[in-house]
């Protein structure tokens, strides 16, 4: 096992790291940038490392300083959390190159799913489901032929996006022929790349996700699945585990993420998103090669941390379990505390928090990064906190949700907490009725 890893990341997600390496008696360093230099993660780390000034793409995305950083400091493997260097597949390979390891996926992993094309042909080839499309669209000809098969409306993609940039919804022929050119030339300023997929373009779905954890040698586990449908700005605010679907589907799901995942001869942590529409058929739409904000609740459910496990995975001691031990119970609510005003568009509301108070008692677990006094850096997301919470159902969980959300206390900025008070009252809530645009469609409606 490593004596010592580097946590390229900063916030919640690197405090979460360094307390499972704590617990596996692994040392941890932490880079951060001049704006968290009084974080919680800099605190708590047996070392930290400046990498560099607020924006991120000096610090946080500094490649040369943060292989220095594992050098300087003898680190033998770096967790780059989520965001940032997870998902880039040059940073895994200079990590490699440098003698340092990766706690994640292989670089040629990335690259099989990177591309939206290249993630739609490997789903395909892997008999998994995608939503109705195309691969690389060459000529506004070629595009106007498949959107007439597919249907108005479409939605032309960036194939190297990501982020939910790069999407562009097209009602008719017309649009297409005036925009395709346009969206090639934005694709290229965006993400260095012009090529173009098309699908078709889905107005009510939900989007369920399956957990996996592969050892790189053909075996492929999941964890069950998670439910993300409430969302704003195609950003999610809360997740569930497991998701209300009948059981059959919910099987269905669950082996298709695991098929896909084990075709790539996947390694380490990741997740399949899929979105279903009202009809009960589902549809792969990318990989997350990386461990996800709302991983915890599929550690409620299952008594795993799939934290140890990505470490283990790395450090070459392969999966430790079988399907057959991951035994979920219960149900898991999280919700994303986030420094914002969901009455103002949920702008960013930054600044000091003069007080922090989060609940505790039965079944209840807080992922934060705050303390009273700490000032929130305007330069990164505004995540400032995670309330997640167990029960043995679902109703008792949402119940328990509510409770904990009343009970905690922030001081200082606006957050999501007074609208999660509100969904957990909410009847379409309640009983599950929640597709994407449940903030839209079924905050204000009354329920005879
Ligand atoms: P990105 O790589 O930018 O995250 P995704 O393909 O994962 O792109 O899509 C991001 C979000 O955009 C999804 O969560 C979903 O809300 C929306 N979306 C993606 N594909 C479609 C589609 N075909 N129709 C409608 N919405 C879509
Ligand atoms: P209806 O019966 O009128 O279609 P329901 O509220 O009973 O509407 O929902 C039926 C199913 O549709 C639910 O089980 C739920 O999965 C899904 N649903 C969720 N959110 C929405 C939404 N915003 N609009 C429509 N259907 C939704
Ligand atoms: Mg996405």
């Amino acid at each position: 096992m490593f004596k010592k890893i580097l946590i390229a990341n900063r916030g919640e997600i690197a405090l979460r790291v360094i307390r499972t390496a704590r617990e596996m008696g692994i040392k941890t360093v932490v880079v951060y940038s001049t704006a968290d230099e009084k974080s919680l993660p800099v605190l708590l780390a047996d070392e930290s490392v400046c990498v560099g000034p607020p924006a991120s793409n000096q610090s946080y995305l500094n490649i040369p300083n943060i292989l220095s950083a594992a050098l300087m400091t003898g680190a033998e493997a770096i967790h780059p959390g989520y965001g940032f260097m997870a998902e880039n597949p040059e940073f895994a390979r200079m990590c490699r190159e440098h003698g340092i390891i990766f706690i994640g996926p292989t670089p040629e992993n990335m690259d099989d799913l990177g591309s939206k094309a290249n993630g739609r042909a490997v789903a395909t080839a892997a008999k998994v489901p995608v939503v109705p499309g195309t691969g690389l669209l060459e000529t506004v000809e070629d595009a106007l032929a498949a959107a007439k098969q597919i249907g108005y409306p479409v939605l032309l993609k960036a194939s190297a996006g990501g982020g939910g940039r790069g999407q562009k919804v097209i009602q008719t022929q017309d649009e297409l022929a005036k925009g395709f050119a346009q969206a090639q030339e934005e694709a290229k300023l965006y993400f260095g790349d012009p090529a173009l997929i098309m699908e078709k373009f889905l107005t009510e779905f939900r989007h369920v996700e399956v957990q996996v954890m592969g050892d790189g040698k053909g075996k492929v586990i999941h964890v069950g699945e998670r439910d993300c449908s409430i969302q704003r700005r195609n950003q999610k605010l809360i997740e569930e585990a497991p998701s209300t679907l009948p059981e059959s589907l919910r099987q269905e799901i669950l082996a298709a993420g695991v098929r896909l995942a084990s075709s790539i001869g996947y390694t380490g942590a990741g997740t399949l998103e899929f979105i279903l529409d009202r009809d009960g058929n589902y549809y792969f739409m990318e990989m997350n090669t990386r461990i996800q904000v709302e991983h915890c609740v599929s550690e409620m459910i299952s008594n795993l941390d799939l934290v140890r496990m990505q470490i283990e995975i790395a450090a070459g001691e392969g999966l430790k379990i079988d399907q057959d031990d991951v035994v979920l119970s219960g149900h898991a609510i999280e919700c994303r505390i986030n420094a914002e005003d969901p009455d103002k568009d949920f702008r960013p509301s930054a600044g000091k928090i003069d007080e922090v108070h989060f609940a505790g008692g039965p079944g209840v677990r807080v992922d934060t990064h705050t303390y009273s006094g700490y000032s929130i850096p305007p330069n990164y997301d505004s995540l400032i906190g995670k309330l997640i919470v167990w029960h043995e159902d679902r109703d008792k969980a949402i119940a328990r949700m509510k409770r904990a959300l009343e009970e905690s206390v922030i001081q200082g900025p606006k957050t999501t907490i007074p609208l999660y008070i509100k969904i957990m009252d909410n009847p379409f809530y309640k009983r599950g009725a929640v597709m994407t645009n449940f903030l839209k469609t079924r905050m204000e409606t009354v329920e005879k």
